[in-house]
């Protein structure tokens, strides 16, 4: 199937990246999420991202209007039921993105794809909650998306063949490299990142050293281009709590434990860079 129109649920961190890179590819697409405010914000990231090209010499000007002709909004999910493909990137919560792939499966076009960003949740019981289980894979995109080269594609126990080759092809066609993981806890890339992250955290929990210092410590001393907690900051520190969360919970393994730290932060509302406070202040 040949992918031309793209439906995004959730404009945030994720959900704007993904849809500037696939409008930059010359797909259009719908960018949903729950209020004006929400998409407002998304599409200002998009247009100050761009910007950042122009400005790089990476892209032109009429790229750059080209993209964002490309780009619709809205809040209404039913906008979405005309898509070939519809890429949800809400919030890390299994039973949002249950219910999220139950509306989409009653109300987008039969044939349509349905694939989630989610970072760990299980791809299998996502696609359980709808009637086109053969139609549900995860495209598991890195953060920052218009930077990051990788895309996980995780098939769940039900995902077909086709499925499969129409997210390959796509991932191609939008710049990025697909890999294939099997649907497991964190599939891959925060099976392994994510418990670093958490030890990281319970290294400064202790009080082993300063945020600064543990990160210089990884950088100087791993070749790691971000600390791991200026890294969480940028993943945001409710998902990494909801990721090793699914971990502990997935694997029943208390060498998942998290952090008591994750908790203390979400009440406090620091949730990284996106709220302008994480284990490092933003006030810019
Ligand atoms: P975020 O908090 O920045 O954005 C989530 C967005 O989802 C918000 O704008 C919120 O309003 C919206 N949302 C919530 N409920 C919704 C609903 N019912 N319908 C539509 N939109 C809704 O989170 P994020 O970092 O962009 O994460 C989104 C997804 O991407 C999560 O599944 C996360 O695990 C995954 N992910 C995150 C990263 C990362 O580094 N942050 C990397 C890869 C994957």
């Amino acid at each position: 199937m040949s992918i031309k129109t793209v439906g995004v649920v959730g404009a945030g961190t994720m959900g704007n990246g993904i849809v500037q890179v696939c409008a930059a590819a010359g797909l259009e697409v719908i960018m949903q999420d729950i209020g004006e405010a929400q998409v407002e914000r998304g599409l200002n990231t998009i247009a100050g991202s761009l910007e950042r090209l122009i400005k790089k010499e990476k892209i032109s000007a009429a790229d750059k209007a080209a993209t964002l002709t490309n780009i619709e909004t809205t809040t209404s999910l039913e906008e979405l039921a005309d898509v070939d493909i519809v890429i949800e990137a809400a919030t890390e919560n299994e039973a949002l993105k249950l219910d999220i792939f139950a509306q989409l499966d009653k109300l987008c076009k039969p044939g349509a794809i349905l694939a989630s960003n989610t970072s760990s949740i299980s791809l299998t019981k996502i696609a359980g909650a709808t009637a086109r289980a053969d139609q549900v894979i995860g495209m598991h995109f890195m953060n920052p998306v218009p930077m990051m080269a990788l895309v996980e594609v995780i098939r769940a126990l039900q995902t077909s063949d086709a499925t499969y080759q129409a997210v390959h092809q796509l991932s191609e066609a939008i710049g990025k490299i697909p890999i294939e993981a099997k649907d497991s806890p964190g599939f891959v890339a925060n099976r392994i990142l994510i418990p670093m992250i958490n030890e990281a955290a319970y290294v400064y929990y202790e009080g082993l050293a300063s945020a600064e210092g543990i990160d210089e410590i990884m950088k100087l001393g791993m070749a790691h281009p971000m600390g791991p907690l200026m890294l969480a900051d940028l993943i945001g520190l409710d998902t990494c709590y909801a990721v090793i969360k699914v971990l502990h919970e997935g694997f029943g393994d208390s060498k998942y434990r998290p952090c008591p730290i994750w908790q203390q932060m979400v009440d406090a509302g620091y949730l990284g860079r996106k709220t302008g406070r994480g284990f490092y202040s933003y006030d810019d």
